[in-house]
């Protein structure tokens, strides 16, 4: 680039005013889509979602776009090679189906049919996601604008699954299938958002998630507390034990094995955290809860972030109807779900929760765990160089502004992009807490949603060389 960033940004805001109407236009009508993946009769709808993309795409300039097939919701799928033989490769992910939304949830207007009031653009899924995937669409003109390439500096790929707010249930047999394709030397997952308006934040990671049922089976069925109870094994007794010895007195997770390989936070990372405006009344009014309890040495946004978790999702067994009923049940259920950090291997944590619960089932009552399929954690480092181009290209976009890093406790199919692609995943959200994500009156800051154009125009260039 022989611009001098100061006319880098100058020429990419110029682009970008130019050409706002028209894509705020485009988004209006592809918004209009009321692609909901978790309701079938909008099946035809995420179809619909899924072909305008495709053809959009190729309008931008992307001489690979396609509908990518899988046993669910069409995904996807657009390529714009650099031409240049040493570029390096960058997938962006996202999704373009919705979460339900109706009039009569408490929308002030029509959740699909989109308006803009005081700088904001309401609509179901003007920030999650279709928003934050098609301020890429803009991102990627003005970077050619900016750098008079007629292809991108980097190949850019882009995938955009449909079925992002039903669980993902196909994303990671989509992922293996075009492997080859798929191919990138890092992920960029705009699907995630900002801390708020005032305070820029590159997301750098995601918990992973494990999950299980277990079943504590007694006698045979229900029997006679005085005839038999004090003489034979009660499973919610022993339901409530494993409940009752799964943290210690600090509220660590007490499963041998459990932190082993955990990634620990360092010193400066815990100072970044700890500079971030967190105010505990607000965090805990958002969480509905009257009180913060966790692993004892940490704060509340480190416990969430940063540190795993054993969490009680469900307990149940014997009677539960009016009245009493004196019995020893057959049998009683747990349902346990494990948030796991970068370190922490989702197998691994499957093998020693089966050999702790073994371990405690006495003789006489006979048990059964099925975990579902988990989600790995993934994590880029603070120095990783790729990274270091998101928080620039962000920061030129925020008028210099200093950039932060959070970390989402949640769980996401981006962990599947680093775990079969073998690619760091960086990430590039606008989003704010207010915008309303699976909320009524869900909107995207017009402001903000031009601040993503204006990074991916600048992301494309740092990246090539970061990436080199
Ligand atoms: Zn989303």
């Amino acid at each position: 680039m022989s611009d001098t960033p100061d006319s880098a940004v100058q020429t990419v805001r110029g682009y970008i005013d130019q050409h706002r109407a028209a894509f705020l236009d485009d988004l209006v009508e592809w918004l209009r889509i009321p692609s909901v993946s978790a309701q079938p009769a909008h099946a035809p709808d995420v179809r619909r979602s899924a072909e305008w993309l495709t053809a959009k795409l190729r309008e931008t300039g992307f001489p690979v776009a396609e509908v990518w097939e899988t046993d669910g919701a069409p995904a996807v799928y657009a390529e714009w090679p650099s031409g240049d033989p040493d570029a390096p490769t960058v997938l962006v992910y996202g999704h373009h189906d919705v979460q339900p939304a109706a009039r009569e949830d408490g929308w002030e207007t029509d959740p699909f049919e989109p308006v803009v009031r005081g700088g904001r653009l309401y609509a179901r899924g003007a920030a999650d996601d279709k928003g934050q995937v098609f301020f890429h669409t803009l991102g990627v003109r003005a970077h050619l604008a900016l750098t008079g390439r007629s292809a991108p500096a980097v190949n850019l790929k882009l995938l955009v699954e449909g079925e992002e707010e039903s669980g993902s249930p196909h994303f990671r047999a989509l992922v293996e299938r075009h492997r080859d394709r798929l191919e990138a030397d890092a992920v960029v997952v705009s699907d995630t958002g900002m801390w708020s308006e005032t305070t820029p934040t590159v997301c750098t990671g995601l918990r992973g998630v494990a999950d299980c049922e277990i079943e504590l089976y007694g006698p045979d069925q229900d029997i006679h507390s005085g005839a038999f109870g004090g003489a034979v094994p009660n499973p919610a007794t022993i339901a409530a034990r494993l409940v009752a010895a799964l943290h210690d007195e600090n509220e660590r997770v007490t499963i041998p094995g459990f932190y082993d390989g955990v990634e620990e936070l360092t010193d400066s990372e815990r100072a970044l955290i700890a500079e971030l405006p967190f105010d505990e009344t607000s965090w805990l009014a958002n969480a509905s809860s009257y009180g913060t309890l966790g692993e004892a040495g940490y704060s509340t946004l480190e416990r969430v972030w940063a540190r795993p978790t054993a969490e009680v999702n469900g307990i149940g067994g014997g009677y539960q109807g009016p009245g009493g009923k004196t019995i020893v049940p057959a049998s009683a259920q747990l349902k346990l779900s494990f948030r796991l950090v970068s370190g922490q291997d989702p197998y691994v944590i499957e093998a020693a929760v089966r050999d702790w619960v073994a371990a405690r089932v006495p003789d006489g009552i006979r048990h059964k765990i099925a975990f579902g399929a988990p989600t790995r954690p993934c994590l880029t480092p603070l120095d990783h160089p790729a990274l270091q181009a998101v928080v620039r290209s962000m920061s030129r976009a925020f008028d210099g502004a200093k950039i932060r890093f959070t970390r989402e406790g949640g769980s996401g199919p981006a962990a599947d992009l680093q775990d079969v692609l073998h690619a760091p995943v960086l990430f590039l959200g606008i989003s704010v807490p207010s915008d309303g994500w699976h909320a009524p009156n869900e909107k995207v800051e017009l402001d903000l949603l031009l601040k993503g154009v204006e990074t991916a125009a600048h992301l494309w260039g740092d990246l090539a060389g970061a990436l080199r």
